[in-house]
C-alpha cells in the first residue's frame, strides 16, 4: 500500500493511498474535532444532587431533595429498591397500621420521588473520584457525571458463610440461597437448613416454615442474637429445629443441587447430616461501600464512617444515609430518617457554596 499526503492550501489537503484520491478540507476536519470535543463535554454531565441507591435512604433524600429544588437524580444500582424488596412483611415502619410489604413500601417510595420530580434512573456507579472540587461519579464504566453533592444511600449486600460447597452451589443456582422471601416458594413442601441467629434468621426461618416441611435452623452460639419477639417466633414453631453451638462444615449436592448439610456441634465435635434441599445464609450483610474507600474513612467493616449527629463524611460535599453507614440500627425508618438528614445538609452546603461563590 502506497499513501501520500499533499496539502493543497490552508484549507484543503489530498490523501493518496494507492490510486484512490480523497480531498479532505481541512475547515471541515476542524469543525469535527469542535464537534468531537462538544460531544466528549456532553457526555459530562454536570449534576447538583447525585443519590446513589434506591432504598428508603436513597428515596428519602430524593424526596427531600427535590422539594428543596436541587433537582436530584437517583442511580437505583443493581437491586433497585434495596433490600426491602427481598423482605416480605414490613410491620414495624410506623403508617402502616396493617403491616406492608417490602417490594410495595419500596415502590410507593419511588412514587413519591418521583412525584417532585426525582430523575430515577437505571444504572450502577462503578466508579468515583472525589479528589477535587468537583466529585467525579462514573456509571456504567463509562457515564461520567461531575455532581456538586453526592448522597450515598449504597446499603449493604448479604454475606456468605464463604465454604467452597457453598458458593459452588449459590453459582450454579442448586439450592444456595441468601434471600428465603425471594426462593422459598422454590422449596414447598421440602425440607431445607437456614444458618443465623439475627433478626434476619429467624424472620426467614420463620417465613420458610410456612413453606416448607421442615426448617434446620443452625446457630453457632448457645443464643440468638435476634430480638426476643423474633426468636420467640422461631422457638415456638413447630417445625422449625433449633441446633445450638452448630457451625456449617458443608453444604453437601449431587454436583448439581443441595441434597443436605452437614453440620458440626461447636462444643461436643458431634456431626450430623442433615438431609435438605435447600440452604439459606442469613448471617448479616456486608456494606456496599468498596468503590468509596480510596477517599472516605470506613470503618473495619466497611462501614462509611460519618460525624457523629450528621451525613457528613470526612469528603465535603459527600454525604451518607442508610445502611452504608449504620451498623448499630439497620432499619427502613432509621435509613429513611438519615435519607432526610443527608438531604438537608447536602442542601446547607449547596447554599453555603452558592453564597461564597456570591460574595
Ligand atoms: P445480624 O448481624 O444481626 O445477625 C447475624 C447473625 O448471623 C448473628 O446471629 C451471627 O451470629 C450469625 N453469623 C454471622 N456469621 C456467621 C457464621 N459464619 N456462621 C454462623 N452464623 C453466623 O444480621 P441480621 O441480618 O439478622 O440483622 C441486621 C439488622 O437488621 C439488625 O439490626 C436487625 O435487628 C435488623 N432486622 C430487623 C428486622 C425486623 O425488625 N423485621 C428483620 C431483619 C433484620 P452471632 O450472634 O454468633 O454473632
Amino acid at each position: 500500500m502506497l499513501g501520500f499526503l499533499y496539502i493543497i492550501n490552508p484549507y484543503s489537503l489530498i490523501i493518496t493511498v494507492d490510486n484512490l484520491k480523497v480531498r479532505i478540507y481541512t475547515k471541515n476536519l476542524l469543525l469535527l474535532c469542535i464537534n468531537k470535543n462538544i460531544i466528549m463535554s456532553e457526555t459530562i454531565e454536570k449534576v447538583k444532587c447525585l443519590i446513589i441507591g434506591s432504598g428508603p435512604a436513597g428515596y428519602t433524600a430524593a424526596i427531600y431533595a427535590a422539594r428543596a429544588n436541587m433537582s436530584p437524580v437517583l442511580y437505583q444500582g443493581t437491586q433497585p429498591g434495596g433490600q426491602l424488596t427481598t423482605t416480605n412483611e414490613v410491620e414495624n415502619f410506623p403508617g402502616y397500621p396493617d403491616g406492608v410489604t417490602g417490594p410495595e413500601m419500596m415502590i410507593q417510595l419511588q412514587a413519591q420521588a418521583q412525584r417532585f420530580e426525582t430523575d430515577v434512573r437505571d444504572g450502577w456507579v462503578t466508579k468515583v473520584d472525589f479528589s477535587g472540587d468537583v466529585h467525579k461519579v462514573w456509571v456504567n464504566e463509562t457515564k461520567e457525571i461531575h455532581c456538586d453533592s453526592v448522597i450515598i444511600s449504597t446499603g449493604a449486600a448479604a454475606k456468605y458463610l464463604g465454604l467452597e460447597s457453598e458458593q459452588k452451589y449459590l453459582k450454579l443456582g442448586g439450592g444456595v440461597s441468601a434471600c428465603a422471601v425471594c426462593d422459598g416458594f422454590f422449596y414447598r413442601n421440602q425440607e431445607v437448613v437456614i444458618v443465623g441467629a439475627g433478626d434476619s434468621a429467624c424472620e426467614e426461618a420463620h417465613y420458610l416454615s410456612k413453606l416448607c416441611t421442615k426448617v434446620t435452623m443452625l446457630v453457632r452460639r448457645d443464643e440468638f442474637r435476634a430480638s426476643k419477639i423474633m426468636a420467640a417466633r422461631v422457638k415456638n414453631t413447630e417445625n422449625i429445629e433449633i441446633m445450638y453451638n452448630t457451625n456449617t462444615d458443608e453444604v453437601l449436592g449431587d454436583g448439581q443441587v443441595v441434597t443436605g448439610v452437614r453440620a458440626k456441634n461447636n462444643v461436643t465435635g458431634e456431626v450430623t447430616e442433615i438431609p435438605a434441599t435447600g440452604f439459606f445464609v442469613a448471617i448479616g450483610h456486608k456494606p456496599n461501600t468498596d468503590i468509596f474507600k480510596t477517599y472516605l474513612d470506613l470503618d473495619e467493616t466497611g462501614y462509611i464512617i460519618n460525624e457523629p449527629g450528621t451525613s457528613k463524611t470526612n469528603v465535603e460535599g459527600v454525604f451518607v444515609s442508610g445502611d452504608a453507614a449504620d451498623h448499630v440500627y439497620r432499619q427502613a425508618v432509621t435509613a429513611a430518617g438519615t435519607g432526610c438528614m443527608a438531604a438537608l445538609d447536602a442542601e446547607r452546603y449547596l447554599a453555603a457554596k452558592e453564597s461564597t461563590v456570591e460574595a
